[in-house]
């Protein structure tokens, strides 16, 4: 969500003119999109407003801004802590960025509404999209803080996304990724009859996008319907994010999360028996209050039984105004930490085990950039989005689908050799 709303702010500073410098202390105007779903982060962007107030005594008339969920959450409270700030933007509210600039109006923008379908984007990448599909979220897990910044679940009508993306392949993108706190729940708040999988339909039947993923499911909502879709439509990547959070059911409860363990591993069996091939991931907290040891035992064996290709791991990071933050029995930082390296190390043990497994398969990818590190080389994912750096094909491959054989695993992914060339659409 973060990255797509930053290129909404890059494309927003781009129509006003503006070109991208490759240091803070050569620019105008320095705007930084922060996230609140953990304290690090936020602290991390109080250390870079500070670094930057020096910039700005050094420049003056450079404006600095914060936009994003922090934003949202602080408000004028940030311009209390920082006040050389000069903007203050909530995801709702990027569309104002320009005015709050030019000063027209004030300097914090946090009112809830929403954002323009008409925003201009910038796009890191001219053959991937993120579009975003749902905002918001009305599940109120425990620890998160995002329903109370991002608002409630609200779905962007069906027909302007599938324009959207008409008009991005129509510019050459090849790749979409459908963005959304929970897919899953697409369309309930929309009068036309279309839940995500009759989404996913309609975006398969569009001209020029080769492949589509999405993210987030939340596991309670993953319908049959879903799992279908992912097996049957051609574009549709066989990857799956399925956070599940904890591996141990009281844990699960205390976070208010929707299912059990067994209900978990049921899903996943689903999954994996529609989608032989899919490339699954996962979201999960070390250390959430009154997790006992043997309670993150069960989230260790879980990852043991389930081995997922990836996982994004955090240790439980207390959010004021949560219901968890008030929670008795607040695990110790030390235990935390020290639960949150066991699982990154079974982790990363599980990814690299089943990269070496994967080596000598030939896997369809898209070549998308050059390959900083190899003169030459291009890199690319493949379609359950694991990266490879793809020797001697040249940059005149990208934006192809290459059969790649894949000859060396890494904890990132691969090295492969060009294969077959399956089609130059560009
Ligand atoms: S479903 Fe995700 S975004 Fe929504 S409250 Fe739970 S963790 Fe937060």
């Amino acid at each position: 969500m973060n990255k797509a709303d930053s290129e909404r702010i890059a494309g927003l500073l781009a129509d006003m003119g503006g070109n991208s410098v490759d240091l803070p202390e050569e620019a105008d105007v320095v705007l930084l999109n922060t996230c609140s779903v953990r304290d690090h982060a936020e602290q991390r962007v109080y250390g870079k407003l500070g670094q930057l107030k020096k910039h700005k005594a050094a420049r003056p008339g450079m404006k600095i801004g914060v936009c994003g969920c922090m934003a949202q959450k602080e408000g004028e409270a940030l311009l209390l802590r920082a006040p050389y700030v000069d903007l203050v933007v909530g995801p709702d509210n990027l569309h104002r960025i320009p005015e709050l600039l030019h000063g027209d109006s004030g300097r914090v923008a946090v009112a809830e509404g929403e954002l323009p379908d008409e925003l201009p984007v910038r796009r890191e990448n001219d053959l991937h999209a993120w579009v975003t599909v749902i905002r918001g979220c009305n599940n109120f897990c425990s620890y998160c803080i995002v329903p109370y910044v991002r608002g409630r679940e609200r779905s962007r009508p069906a027909g302007i996304i599938v324009d959207e993306i008409k008009a991005l392949a129509g510019d050459g993108c090849k790749e979409v990724t459908l963005l959304g706190q929970n897919v899953n729940s697409y369309g309930k708040n929309l009068a036309d009859d279309c839940d995500f999988a009759a989404l996913l339909e309609r975006v398969n039947d569009i001209d020029g996008i080769d492949r589509i993923r999405f993210a987030t499911s939340h596991p309670k909502d993953m319908s049959d319907r879903l799992i279908r879709a992912v097996a049957d439509l051609p574009k549709v990547c066989e990857q799956i994010h399925l956070p599940v959070q904890a591996g141990d059911d009281d844990t699960l409860k205390r976070m208010g999360r929707g299912y059990t363990v067994s209900d978990y591993r049921k899903l996943v069996d689903k999954v994996r028996a529609a989608v032989p091939d899919v490339i699954l991931s996962t979201d999960v907290i070390a250390g959430f209050p009154g997790e006992t040891e043997a309670a993150f035992q069960g989230t260790m064996k879980l990852f043991r039984d389930i081995r997922y290709d990836q996982a994004y791991m955090f240790h439980y990071s207390p959010r004021t105004g949560t219901r968890a933050a008030s929670l008795e029995d607040q695990i110790p930082p030390e235990v935390r930490k020290r639960r949150l390296a066991e699982l990154i190390e079974l982790q990363n043990d599980v990814t690299c085990q089943i990269n070496a497994a994967a080596v000598g398969k030939v896997e369809e990818v898209l070549i998308d950039r050059d390959n900083p590190a190899d003169a030459g080389g291009m890199m690319g994912r493949t379609r359950g989005g694991k990266t490879v750096a793809v020797k001697t094909t040249g940059s005149d491959s990208r934006g192809r689908l290459i059969k790649v054989s894949l000859r060396q695993a890494h904890l990132w992914g691969f090295v492969g050799e060009p294969f077959e060339v399956l089609c130059s659409s560009r």
